[in-house]
Order: structure tokens, then C-alpha cells, then sequence
């Protein structure tokens, strides 16, 4: 291996001593020596500049000055001329090393080695320590979180954050599913939603799956493992990846995706170690999460099939009746407008008679699609029974309610209903109800009053519209 200078820093002015640093580091293929003259800002931008390895600086003069904490390297004091004054600056300053004139070559090679050593041995141990913080601080963050899915999201978040990457993301692995992968969180996104992904357009993730080890692409633009999809990725400007497999009871539930953009960016031996073992101490996270989501959506499912019709895809009655309570005693309660009304689709029989029961339940689809198409999202409608709907309207007064039935009227009248013979018009009957008429005081009447509204206007006719009075009343 090719051996790397190391470089050291020199702040002095005594001359005898540069001559004999200068002689010292001379020809040397081992360190660079950079002197530096003048004033403590200089220094400071020469330390900022060069990273020195070790400092050598005169003592008391230069240790006056410097303060070897603040260096973030080892410090060599150089002691000639005032010897008690410099040794004493020494002992006050914590400098680690000192040496005093007569200075021998021999002296300062051996502290310039121990100094190195130290350097690095304390580099090494800070790092295994930040390591294990980070570790020990995501397993306790791990298993003091609740909701799996955000323990997941802050994972990749830590991960990218730690690692300096472009994007972190969590992939999981079908047990079923072989082609599959899905994207369960991503550090750029907390909203992200399960998003497919064709693994044969992710061939490194598939290499990591089927090795059960970490796939390392150093450049994804050159890197034979990524021919075939070198133009999907091209234009992302991805360019270092790292693939980690997350193993939960000896299976490959997922991997941990690491991107960066760039290919100065490469991973080292200890960040590819400190990701696996964290992607093992929250292979069970992960596990939780995949099924806490799987469970979510199935509950989504149900919930929605409990509240719809099955035919219509609009909401079931019995919705219908638990909203109806809702709003009619909110209404009651802040004295806002409820208007409800029942809608019966004219003659539905000679439908199912001319075209058939199949015909008949497509226009059944249509009409409640129709029609829901053209109310608000806070309005809820129903598919009541058979050829009957009925459409709750909160906030909503007389007047909106009877535009609001013309518009329905109009649309489905103009409507070319899929199977039906063209000039063959389907018509609707409604009836309203609201709730500003004072005999209604359950939303039990409510609904029959619509419901008589409709009888009036199927007798008178039907195609039409009849809002609720006394008179109708029966
Ligand atoms: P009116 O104008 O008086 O409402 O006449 P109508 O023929 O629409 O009313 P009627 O109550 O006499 O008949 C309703 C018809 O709707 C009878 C029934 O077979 C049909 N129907 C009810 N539910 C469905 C369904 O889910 N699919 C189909 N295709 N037909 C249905
Ligand atoms: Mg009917
Ligand atoms: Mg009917």
C-alpha cells in the first residue's frame, strides 16, 4: 500500500531551531512540513488549510499564543533560549510532547512517531465510539416508539443524516413475490406511500437478496452489474450505492438503500459494518411495520366494504342512517339548514323488461355515479333500496336543495346511459325535505318527508321535482 505523508504543522521563529527542523525534514518521503510565519490569524488559516497530523511550535512564544486543545492534533513543543519559561508553558498548556535544546534527530523522530500513533489510535476509538452511540441510541429509539412506520422513517432519515448520502430508503421484500419490491419509506419523503418496484430495473438490490450480503456499486455508470439499466438511472444522477440486506429470522424481509450522487463518495469497511448492524437491530422494526401496514390496509378495505354498496360503489344505508344522526343533531344543535332528498329513477321496470336485469343494474351504476358526480364532498349519498336513493345535504337550505335536484334532473335526463337505445330518456323523481320546516323534529321525519315529497311527485307525473309542505303531508 502506498504510504500517505503525513503532515506537520511548524510555528517557530528561533533560528538555530529552523535550521535544524529544516535539516530534519529535508528529502523525507514520510512527512510534509509546512512552516508558517506570522501572526495567530495566519496560523489559523494555515491549521484550517493544511489538517497537520502534529503541530510543532515553540514554547514559551508560540505556546503563548496557541492552545493545543483547540488544534485537534498532537502538539510537539519545541523549549530553546527561555528553558524554565517554555517548560513551564508546557506544563500549563497540556502540550503532550516536548523537546529541549539541544534538539537530536533521533528524539524528535520517536516523538513524531508516538504522536502519530496516538493520533490515530484516538481517531480509531472515537469513531468506534460514535458508532456504538449511534447503535445503542437507535435501538433505544427502536423499542420507545410506538407507531412502526415513523420508527422506520426516522430510521432512514438517522441513516442518511450519519452517512452523508443523497437518499436513504427502505425496500421490502415480497416473501411470495420474487419480481417485486416495494418502497416502504425514503429519507426525502416522510409522506411516501408504498411505491412499486420492477426488480429487474434494480439489479443491485436483487444481487443483495439473493447474496444475503452488501452490494457495493462504486459507480453505477460504469459498473458491469448496472448495464441494462444505465439509461433509467443516468438521468437520476445516481452514482455510489450501497445495498444492505436486513435479515429478520434468517430471511431477507428487505434492504437498506443507500445513493449518493456522487463517486468521490465511497463507502467505507466501517460505515458498510455500522449499517448492518444497525439494519439487524431494526430488522424487527421493519418486520412490524410491513405487517402493521398490511394490517391498515386490510382494516381500509373492510371499513370501506362495511359502508358501500356493492353494486353502486356509492354509500349502503346504513351509513347513510349513522351520518344522519351525526348531522341532524348538529344541525339542531348550531341551528344550520339540513336538506334531505329521496330520488326514484321513472318506470325502472320497462328498463329491466327492454334491455334486460344486467342493462338495468349498469344503469343503476351509472345513475349513482352520475349523480355523485355532481354533489359536494361533505353531502352523502346513499343508495336507499332498489331504484331508490337518497341524498343528505348539510348546510344546505330549500333553495340550495332545489337547485342542486334541477342539476340532477338535467344531468341524468341528458345522459346517454351505456346499453339504453338513444332517444330512450331515463327521468327521475325527488322529493325534498328540510329541515327549516318546523314539523320535523327526529331525522326520522326528515326522511319521510322527503319520502312523501316523492310519493307527490311520482303521482303527479313523475320527471319532477316536489319540496315537502303540510299539504302533501299524508
Ligand atoms: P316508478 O316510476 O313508479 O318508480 O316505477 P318503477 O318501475 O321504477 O318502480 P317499481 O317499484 O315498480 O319497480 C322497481 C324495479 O326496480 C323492480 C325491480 O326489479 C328493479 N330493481 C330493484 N333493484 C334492482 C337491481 O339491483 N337491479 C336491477 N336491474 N333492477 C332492480
Ligand atoms: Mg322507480
Ligand atoms: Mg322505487
Amino acid at each position: 500500500m502506498k504510504k500517505i505523508k503525513k503532515n506537520v504543522l511548524i510555528f517557530e521563529e528561533d533560528e538555530d531551531t529552523l535550521k535544524f527542523l529544516r535539516s530534519f525534514f529535508k528529502g523525507r518521503n514520510d512527512y510534509s512540513a509546512y512552516f508558517i510565519k506570522g501572526n495567530k490569524k495566519d496560523f489559523k488559516r494555515e491549521l484550517e488549510d493544511k489538517k497537520p497530523d502534529v503541530l510543532i511550535i515553540n514554547s514559551p512564544d508560540g505556546l503563548e499564543q496557541v492552545n493545543p486543545s483547540d488544534v485537534g492534533c498532537p502538539v510537539i513543543a519545541l523549549i530553546s533560549g527561555n528553558i524554565t519559561g517554555g517548560i513551564r508553558s508546557v506544563v500549563r498548556s497540556d502540550a503532550e510532547y516536548y523537546l529541549i535544546t539541544p534538539f537530536h534527530k533521533e528524539d524528535l523522530e520517536h516523538k513524531l512517531r508516538l504522536a502519530i500513533e496516538r493520533k490515530s489510535w484516538f481517531e480509531n476509538l472515537y469513531t468506534q465510539k460514535k458508532d456504538l452511540d449511534a447503535l445503542i441510541e437507535f435501538t433505544y429509539f427502536i423499542s420507545s416508539t410506538l407507531n412502526p412506520k415513523e420508527v422506520i422513517y426516522i430510521f432512514v432519515k438517522k441513516i442518511s443524516e450519519m452517512m452523508k448520502v443523497a437518499r436513504c430508503s427502505v425496500i421490502s421484500i415480497g416473501v411470495e413475490e420474487q419480481k417485486h419490491a416495494y418502497i416502504i419509506s425514503a429519507s426525502d419523503d416522510p409522506e411516501i406511500k408504498k411505491i412499486k418496484l420492477d426488480l429487474t430495473k434494480y439489479p443491485e438490490i436483487e444481487r443483495a437478496v439473493t447474496l444475503r450480503k452488501p452490494v457495493i456499486i462504486k459507480d453505477a455508470l460504469k459498473d458491469p452489474l448496472m448495464k441494462d439499466v444505465r439509461d433509467i438511472i443516468a438521468p437520476l444522477a445516481v452514482r455510489s450505492i450501497l445495498v444492505i440486506p436486513m435479515i429478520f429470522r434468517d430471511e431477507v424481509i428487505g434492504t437498506l438503500l443507500l445513493r449518493t450522487t456522487s463517486i468521490e463518495r465511497k463507502f467505507t469497511k466501517r460505515e458498510i459494518k455500522i449499517c448492518t448492524s444497525i439494519a439487524n437491530a431494526s430488522a424487527n422494526a421493519f418486520y412490524n411495520a410491513v405487517l402493521y401496514d398490511r394490517l391498515e390496509k386490510e382494516k381500509t378495505k373492510f371499513e370501506r366494504l362495511a359502508v358501500v354498496d356493492y353494486l353502486t360503489g356509492i354509500y349502503n344505508i346504513r351509513y347513510f342512517y349513522n351520518r344522519l344522526d351525526e348531522e341532524f343533531s348538529r344541525a339542531v344543535r348550531y341551528n344550520f339548514p339540513l336538506s334531505c332528498m329521496m330520488l326514484d329513477i321513472d318506470h325502472f321496470k320497462r328498463i329491466n323488461d327492454t334491455y334486460g336485469h344486467r342493462i338495468g343494474d349498469i344503469v343503476l351504476r351509472e345513475f349513482s355515479q352520475l349523480v355523485r358526480g355532481r354533489v359536494r364532498k361533505s353531502d352523502i349519498f346513499a343508495r336507499y333500496g332498489g331504484e331508490e336513493f337518497i341524498l343528505l345535504l348539510p348546510q344546505t337550505n330549500l333553495k340550495g336543495a332545489k337547485d342542486k335536484a334541477e342539476l340532477v334532473m338535467k344531468t341524468v335526463k341528458e345522459h346517454q346511459f351505456m346499453g339504453i337505445d338513444e332517444g330512450d330518456v331515463v327521468t327521475v323523481s325527488i322529493g325534498i325535505a328540510c329541515l327549516s320546516t318546523k314539523k320535523i323534529k327526529t331525522p326520522d321525519e326528515l326522511i319521510n318527508f322527503a319520502d312523501d315529497a316523492l310519493f307527490a311527485a311520482k303521482n303527479k307525473g313523475r320527471d319532477q321535482i316536489v319540496i315537502y309542505t303540510k299539504e302533501i303531508s299524508k
